[in-house]
C-alpha cells in the first residue's frame, strides 16, 4: 500500500478484544475501531489499521475488550433520589403508600434535573449510552439527557390521574405532542408516548396516544402485565385480559415497547408475535417486586424482540444493566427449565441490537460495523474477578460488574476514560443529592 492509500481518520481505538454483535457470537482479537466525526468509519485487525489509516488520536486498550454502548430500555431515571426509600414491598403497596405519595411532595423541575443526572451518571459509568425514560417533567429529562451528550427516549407519561406535571390526559398529550414536535429528528433525543400501565389509562386517552404516534412515528412504551393481580383486575372490571384490550385499541404494533410481562398465556403470545411489538425484560424489578417472571426464551423462539431495561432505581436498585444481564440470563434458564436458554452472546444482544431494534434505529445502533453511530464502549477485564480470560462474552455476562467499564463514546465523543466521567461535573452532583437527602427525611 502507498501513502495515497492512506486515509486520515479522528481516533483510532485499538481493542484486545471486540465483540461486534453483528455478526453475531464472534470474539474478534487484535481489532481497531476508526472513528470519523459521530460514525464509526471501520473495523479492522490492527495490521491492516497501520497501513489504511492515519489518525489524529488512538487509543490503546490492550486489557479490554470492547463493544457497542448498551441500551437500557426501561427506567424511570429522577427515581434514582428515591433509591433504597422503600424496599420489601409488593408493587401496589410499594406505589400507593411509598412511591406516590413522595412523588407527590417532591417531584419538581429540579428534582428531575438532579435525579437524571444522578441516573445518568450512574449509568455512564456502567456502560450504557442510550437510555428510555418515563417520568414527570420529560422536558427537564430530555434536555438534561442532550447537555450531557447521552442518547435517550423520553416518554412523556400519560394517566388518568393528576399528577405534578398535569392535570389529567388532556393536559399530559397536549404537552406530550409539544414535546415530541421539540425534539422529533434529533440525534440524541427520541421522544415517545408513555401511557403508564393498562390499570391508569382509559380507554380514549389511549385512542389518543395511539392517534399521536401515527401521526408522528413516536414509539409508545407502557407497563404491561407487570403482575397476576393486573390480570385478575382487569378481567373483573372489563372481561378481557390487558393485552387484550391493547391490541384492540391499537396500542399494540411495531412501535410499541410492552414492559414486564411476566404473565403471558398462549392468546397473549399470538396477539404479541401478530402485533411485532416489542418486550422490554426488566428482571430485576420483577423480582424484588415478586411481580413475577417473563419466559424470555420462549418469547425469542416465537420470534418477539425482546430487550432489557432497569426500571428505576427504587426497584431495582441500580442501573447497572451488566449486572441486570447476569439476572436475565439466570432467570431465562430456570423459567426455561433449559441451562443453554439465553447464552452470553444472546444476553448482550438483548442490552444493544435488539435495542436498537425496538427503538427503529438498529441500521444506526446496536453494532459495531462501519456506517453506524460511534456509541461503544469498552470493559477493562484486568482485574482479579475478571480473571482468566478464556472467553469475552462469558465475563461480561456472568462474572462482570459494570464498575468495570472504562471507556466509552457516544455519537463519537468520548464520555469516560479510564473511569473518569467527562461531561458531568461528579462533586456538585453529590452535593445536590445529598441537599435532597436532606428535605426527604425530613
Ligand atoms: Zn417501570
Amino acid at each position: 500500500m502507498t501513502a495515497d492509500t492512506i486515509t486520515a481518520a479522528d481516533s483510532r481505538i485499538n481493542a484486545r478484544w471486540l465483540i461486534p454483535v453483528e455478526p453475531f457470537g464472534i470474539v474478534l482479537e487484535h481489532q481497531a475501531v476508526i472513528l470519523r466525526g459521530s460514525r464509526i468509519a471501520d473495523v479492522l485487525s490492527q495490521s491492516e489499521a497501520d497501513l489504511k489509516y492515519r489518525t489524529r488520536e488512538t487509543v490503546n486498550l490492550d486489557r479490554h475488550v470492547v463493544m457497542p454502548g448498551l441500551i437500557n430500555l426501561h427506567g424511570h431515571t429522577a427515581m434514582s433520589l428515591f433509591r433504597g426509600l422503600a424496599d420489601d414491598l409488593p408493587l401496589m403497596t410499594w406505589l400507593n403508600d411509598h412511591i406516590w405519595p413522595a412523588e407527590g411532595k417532591f417531584v419538581s423541575e429540579p428534582f428531575v434535573l438532579d435525579g437524571t443526572r444522578l441516573a445518568m451518571a450512574e449509568m455512564l459509568r456502567t456502560g450504557t449510552t442510550t437510555f428510555s425514560d418515563m417520568y414527570f417533567f420529560p422536558e427537564v429529562t430530555a434536555q438534561a439527557a442532550h447537555d450531557a451528550g447521552m442518547r435517550a427516549q423520553v416518554c412523556f407519561p400519560l394517566m388518568d390521574m393528576p399528577t405534578v406535571w398535569g392535570s389529567g390526559p388532556d393536559e399530559y398529550l397536549r404537552k406530550g405532542a409539544a414535546l415530541i414536535e421539540q425534539w422529533q429528528g434529533d440525534e440524541y433525543i427520541m421522544p415517545a408516548i408513555g401511557p403508564h400501565a393498562p390499570y391508569t389509562v382509559s380507554d380514549q386517552p389511549l385512542k389518543d396516544a395511539v392517534a399521536l404516534a401515527e401521526r408522528t412515528g413516536a414509539a409508545i412504551q407502557l407497563h404491561l402485565h407487570e403482575t397476576a393481580f393486573e390480570i385478575d383486575e382487569a378481567m373483573k372490571a372489563t372481561g378481557s385480559r390487558p393485552v387484550t384490550r391493547m391490541a384492540e385499541l391499537g396500542v399494540l404494533g411495531r412501535n410499541t415497547q410492552c414492559v414486564h410481562m411476566t404473565q403471558i398465556d398462549d392468546s397473549d403470545l399470538e396477539q404479541l408475535v401478530r402485533s411485532g411489538a416489542h418486550i422490554v425484560h426488566c428482571p430485576e424489578s420483577n423480582l424484588k417486586l415478586a411481580s413475577g417472571l417473563c419466559p424470555v426464551q420462549k418469547l425469542m423462539d416465537h420470534g418477539i424482540n425482546v430487550t432489557i431495561g432497569t426500571d428505576g432505581a427504587a426497584s431495582n436498585n441500580d442501573l447497572d444493566l451488566f449486572g441486570e444481564l447476569k439476572t436475565a440470563a439466570m432467570v431465562a434458564k430456570v423459567v426455561a427449565g433449559d441451562a443453554s436458554a439465553l447464552s452470553a452472546h444472546r444476553a448482550l444482544e438483548l442490552a444493544t441490537l435488539n435495542g436498537a431494534r425496538a427503538l427503529g434505529r438498529e441500521q444506526e445502533l446496536g453494532s459495531l460495523v462501519a456506517g453506524k453511530l460511534a456509541d461503544l464502549i469498552a470493559v477493562d477485564l484486568s482485574d482479579p474477578f475478571l480473571q482468566p480470560v478464556y472467553d469475552p462474552a462469558s465475563h461480561l455476562v456472568y462474572s462482570n460488574h459494570g464498575r468495570a467499564v472504562s471507556h466509552s463514546w457516544i455519537h463519537g465523543v468520548p464520555q469516560l476514560q479510564d473511569g473518569r466521567l467527562t461531561r458531568i461535573d461528579v462533586p456538585d452532583l453529590m452535593l445536590r443529592v445529598s441537599e435532597w437527602r436532606q428535605q426527604i427525611l425530613s
